[in-house]
């Protein structure tokens, strides 16, 4: 299925007004790249998790159509035969039942309400959303669930979410963490070739805590040699204290095969003079040592102190809206109280 408004069109389906709205703020990178759009049901909405902080993912779509060079889906998509350069995330796998699939499992007597990481492999605000709404619809899920969830994304789109996470962050914890790796123009466009700008997804941010729900920023990953300078990791920080971010980590790039060969072809075209220091940093391991990784994230620990926001953990959650609000938000001409009863709440 082409999601894109005119491949909608032509293959006859309904004007879609929130989804041409969104597509046409967050969309443009992607109309005309040939993405391709499969429909292909899950069995689970869940996936077990080993090795991490967390013992439960979510994600609406496999693939990306991000495609940052440094994706470590690469990897994962490597070690199942599946291409893991430039052709990865121009065909998407859409779980369009997923939400079904996932009020069936947290309904079972069995399930504990842990912690449900959303967009741990994929990014669930990729253009995609914009016609399915998938991961709102997982949302409003987990929400009815009163289940704790966290979200991981470059997408500015979960503005569009916001009464959903309040909801939610009303039941049970809610935290979302905005990838920014750095502000730095050129390495964003080298290396992020889909993404909204980094600026705009603080911006989101920003929306987000305005709202009350917990929103971090995750600086990841930084790349040795281009974006871990001084004054970039500093921007980064100082960029996510004006928006407002309830906290900041930072990690480096990690290299397993997949990724790898992807990442440093685009390094030999983008910053041909770093090539040779990567090939040494990286030579037999995919993971960086103490010895470069400690000093980068000292840094950011302590920029994040310098701005105070490490301190910046609590939040307050916007007040429910009024039911006079409510009704307002579904009829645009409010009907007129008499003048007498408009003077005396005036006076109250
Ligand atoms: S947004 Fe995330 S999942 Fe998507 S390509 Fe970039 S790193 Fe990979």
């Amino acid at each position: 299925m082409d999601v894109s408004r005119a491949g909608r069109q032509r293959e006859g389906h309904p004007p879609d007004a929130i989804a041409d709205r969104y597509e046409r703020l967050f969309y443009h990178p992607c109309v005309g790249m040939g993405i391709e759009y499969r429909e292909e049901p899950c069995k689970s909405a869940l996936n077990p998790v080993k090795g991490m902080g967390f013992k439960w993912s979510l994600n609406p779509y496999m693939g990306c159509v991000h495609r940052c060079t440094f994706c470590y889906v690469r990897h994962f998509e490597h070690r199942s035969d599946r291409p893991a350069d430039d052709r990865y995330g121009t065909s998407i796998r859409v779980k369009a039942n997923i939400a079904d699939v996932l009020r069936k499992e947290l309904a079972r007597p069995s399930w504990r309400h842990e912690l449900v990481v959303i967009g741990a492999a994929t990014d669930p605000y990729q253009p995609a959303e914009g016609r399915y709404h998938l991961t709102r619809a997982c949302l409003e899920t987990l929400r009815d669930a009163a289940n704790p969830l966290s979200i991981i994304t470059r997408g500015p789109m979960i503005v569009r979410d916001i009464d959903v996470l309040t909801d939610a962050a009303r039941r049970a914890d809610v935290s979302v963490t905005f990838s920014v790796p750095t502000v730095d123009e050129e390495v964003w466009r080298k290396t992020e070739p889909s993404t909204a700008h980094p600026r705009q997804r603080l911006r989101a941010l920003a929306r987000l805590v305005e709202a009350g729900i917990n929103a971090r920023v995750g600086m990841a990953p930084i790349l040795p040699g281009i974006s871990d300078k001084p004054e970039q990791l500093r921007e980064v920080v100082r960029a996510a204290r004006e928006a407002g971010a309830t906290g900041i980590w930072a990690n480096l790039l990690f290299l397993r095969p997949g990724t790898r060969e992807h990442f440093l072809e685009h390094l030999a075209e983008d910053w041909p003079e770093q090539l040779p220091q990567y090939q040494e940093l990286y030579a037999g391991r995919a993971y960086l040592g103490a010895d470069v990784m400690k000093p980068v994230k000292q840094a950011v620990s302590g920029l994040a102190r310098e701005y105070g926001i490490a301190d910046r953990r609590k939040v307050r959650l916007a007040p429910p809206p009024e039911p006079e609000q409510l009704s307002l938000a579904v009829d645009p001409v409010p009907k007129r109280a008499p003048a007498g009863a408009r003077g005396r709440r005036r006076a109250g």
